[in-house]
């Protein structure tokens, strides 16, 4: 498909050039789509998308039939087959969900029920003694999740990247979306100098900044547009060797996964994030979270030394709710701007987003271009 209109400069304008709006990007401009991709700032992935856990997640605790399950579990599966095509570096390291007690591991029963509804079914239920031979000691139970891996997500985003111009599409920083409105017959992205471009198909992929954004589109529904809220996440790091190969979780919390036990490809070993509602945007690490993050690690690794954790850096979820409730789920509509069904809008990419990136832009192909 070529852009054959003639009132247009590009089919596909995209704000955010995070891993969604480039996982965008990829996968239309391989359909022949002639794509824009912009960016605040002066490179791509500057925000959420390089402050992760860099875990590639199987779907495990999603609503069954959510976006986030669907489209986690299929992400999952397209995001290896592009790091297998593209050379990009990832590691199956899998996952053990731990249980420390009885009632711990009631809960454990239930994340598993809930896996076996999203149809995820490559997730085993291990015993004390079985674990004990996988070398994982003095735990009462846990869910052993194969198909959880680490990707290098820098690695990743520079091969969507280059794919992206390789498919001649464009992508542009320090170009930020001032506003956005439309005609008949095409829509115009207007950018901070007032310079302005024509396109066909306007997608609102701008991450933590995807309220805002949406504010400034021209006839957006104010009353449909969900609250913004921000959820920070802290890491602490060791330079210390640990007795695990693999991810350690605890049971997940209000608002996170429960701070988790994560290795890069490096070999480095990272502790997070924990769940802290902000009211704006601020990556400060806060040292003083060093005693709660040591108890919380103690339950799967007694030996550490609370003197063994240094700060290591955060990330912001995007949070969105509807009239003070929660909205649990990735949120992408078509239907928010009165009059125009091919501006579309995506919110509340929080995790399994970098997971799920692949499979979110094959949604958004298939259901609104
Ligand atoms: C602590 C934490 C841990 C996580 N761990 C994992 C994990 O292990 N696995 C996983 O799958 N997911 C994880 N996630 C989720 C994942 O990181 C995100 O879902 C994903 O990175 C979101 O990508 P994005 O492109 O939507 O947002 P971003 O990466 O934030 O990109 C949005 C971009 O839009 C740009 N922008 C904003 N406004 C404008 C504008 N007006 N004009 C132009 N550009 C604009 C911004 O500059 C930014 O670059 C985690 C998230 C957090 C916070």
């Amino acid at each position: 498909m070529t852009n054959t209109n003639k009132f247009v400069d590009f089919d596909v304008v995209i704000a955010g050039a995070g891993v969604i709006g480039l996982a965008l990007a990829y996968t239309l401009s391989k359909k022949g789509y002639q794509c824009l991709v912009v960016d605040k700032n002066p490179s791509f992935g500057e925000e959420t998308s390089s402050r992760h856990s860099e875990v590639v997640h199987a779907g495990i605790y999603y609503e069954p039939n959510s976006l986030k399950s669907k489209l986690c579990i299929e992400g999952k599966d397209l995001i290896y087959k592009f790091c297998d095509a593209h050379s990009v570096r990832y590691k199956k390291i899998g996952k053990y969900i731990i249980a420390s007690d009885k009632n711990q591991d009631k809960k454990l029963r239930k994340i598993q029920e809930n896996a076996q509804k999203c149809n995820m079914n490559d997730l085993f239920y291990k015993n004390n003694k079985e674990l004990e031979k996988d070398g994982l000691s003095g735990i009462f139970s846990a869910l052993y999740s194969p198909s959880t891996g680490i990707i290098d997500s820098h690695d990743f985003m520079l091969k969507l990247l280059k794919l992206i111009t390789e498919n001649g599409s464009t992508v542009a920083f320090n170009t930020p979306v001032e506003n956005v409105s439309f005609d008949d017959n095409k829509i115009n992205v207007f950018f901070g100098d007032q310079y302005h471009l024509k396109c066909r198909f306007f997608i609102n992929a701008s991450g933590l900044h995807a309220v805002d954004t949406a504010k400034r589109i021209e006839n957006i529904s104010h009353s449909l547009l969900p609250q913004n809220n921000y959820a920070k996440g802290t890491y602490f790091k060791i330079f210390k060797k640990t007795p695990y190969r693999n991810l350690i979780y605890p049971l997940p919390e209000e608002g996170g996964l429960g701070i988790h036990l994560t290795h890069d490809l490096d070999g480095n070993v990272k502790f997070g994030p924990d769940v802290e509602y902000i009211d704006t945007i601020d990556y400060q690490v806060a040292k003083d979270k060093k005693n709660k993050f040591y108890n919380s690690i103690k339950a799967y690794l007694p030996d550490l030394n609370i003197d063994d954790l240094h700060a290591d850096y955060c990330g912001i979820r995007p949070k969105i709710s509807f009239d003070g409730k929660t909205y649990d789920d990735f949120f992408i509509s078509n239907e928010l701007v009165k009059g125009n069904k091919n501006i579309v809008n995506i919110m509340g990419i929080e995790s399994p987003g970098f997971t799920s990136s692949l499979a979110i832009a094959k949604y958004v192909l298939s259901k609104y271009l």
